[in-house]
């Protein structure tokens, strides 16, 4: 059960109603958002809810009886939509696409890629300048030098950026560079990262893991909500399955199931979702036609020069052509969908 709670409920009138709940067995949870108050509940489900809605400083209760609470699409209504500012939103209505290196490498490739968003009217840059990587001998990223360049550049155009955070101690120097705080998919479950994101302000996008399953990025998404961050976006990226013709498999069915079990938007990442920048292109239609509400793409001035999944990037022409096949979909989407995805 959720209770939301009137902002201005007075200590006395919220003792009563955290009392009433004990007294019916429920193990309570405080959150505090930026957004709104809530008291978590845990317990039983044949509970009549009229008990704790009548109660002074009550704003309204719902029944949830999913495992994860907050991030339910249960309870709320309306479809999330995360505001990143300057009018740039994810969610909720259009399409996002936020597309870059895989790693940032020096500036004139972030001034490259500003200009080739720019050209083609796209808001949000991604590039990875801490890098989890599979062996210790690869890239590891150009660290937190090359986050401030990163974002110099990209604040100066008026483009927003996303970026892997890899441990709560980087947060706070990374906070004043960032837009978006990515959870990596080697990340996914680190819960310490998962709670210290829960307390900064800015939107955080959480990556399903290597082999995640849905309820786990659901729950990974409710540590950031619980812990006091309502701006969460959820990030389908293939997982690890027994087929080895490509990197990941990209589980298409999860943008519909994840859209209807949550109210946070879902974006699809088909560059890591197939590791092969042959098959990129019509996954992303296809995940568009899925109801995905934006992508992240892996774009390279030269993808046979990059010094991280080159394999799967797309240079600038490929990726010229995919927006504008994106487009077409994603209107055509519209078309047949009027009121059943959107
Ligand atoms: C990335 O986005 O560059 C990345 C490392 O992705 P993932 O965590 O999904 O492997
Ligand atoms: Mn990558």
């Amino acid at each position: 059960m959720i209770i939301q709670l009137e902002k201005n409920i007075t200590e006395a009138n919220k003792d009563k109603v955290l009392s009433a709940l004990s007294k019916n067995s429920f193990k309570i949870r405080e959150v505090k958002t930026q957004i709104s108050d809530y008291l978590v509940a845990i317990g039983k489900n044949e509970f009549d809810i009229r008990l704790i809605g009548n109660m002074n400083g009550v704003k309204d209760v719902h029944k949830v009886d999913d495992d994860y609470k907050l991030v339910s699409g249960k309870w709320k209504v309306k479809p999330a939509q995360i505001d990143l500012g300057d009018n740039v939103h994810i969610g909720s209505n259009g399409f996002t696409i936020m597309a870059g290196p895989c790693s940032i490498e020096n500036e004139n490739q972030i001034q490259g890629m500003v200009e080739f968003l720019l050209q083609n009217n796209i808001e949000i840059m991604r590039g990875g300048v801490f890098k989890p990587r599979s062996s210790p001998y690869s890239f590891r990223g150009v660290g937190i030098e090359g986050l401030k360049q990163f974002y110099r550049i990209c604040s100066a155009n008026k483009i927003k950026m996303i970026t892997e955070v890899m441990e709560p101690e980087q947060i706070e120097e990374m906070y004043e560079y960032i837009d978006v705080f990515q959870v990596g998919a080697r990340n996914s479950q680190n819960f310490n990262l998962l709670d210290a994101l829960g307390k900064v302000d800015k939107p955080v996008m959480i990556k399903r893991g290597l082999s995640g399953t849905i309820d786990e990025l659901l729950h990974s998404a409710e540590y950031v909500f619980s812990g006091g961050n309502e701006k969460i976006i959820l990030c389908e990226r293939g997982i690890r399955t027994y087929e080895k013709a490509y990197r990941n498999t990209f589980d298409i069915n999860a943008i519909p199931v994840l859209k209807e079990k949550s109210h946070l938007p879902v974006i699809i990442d088909p560059s890591h979702g197939t590791g092969n920048r042959n098959i990129v292109e019509p996954i992303t239609l296809a995940g568009i036609m899925a109801g995905a509400d934006g992508a992240i793409l892996e774009i390279h001035e030269c993808p046979e020069k990059a010094i991280s999944d080159g394999q799967q990037s797309l240079n600038f022409n490929e990726a010229n052509k995919l927006f504008r096949r994106m487009e077409q979909t994603y209107d055509f989407r519209k078309q047949i969908y009027i009121n059943a995805l959107d």
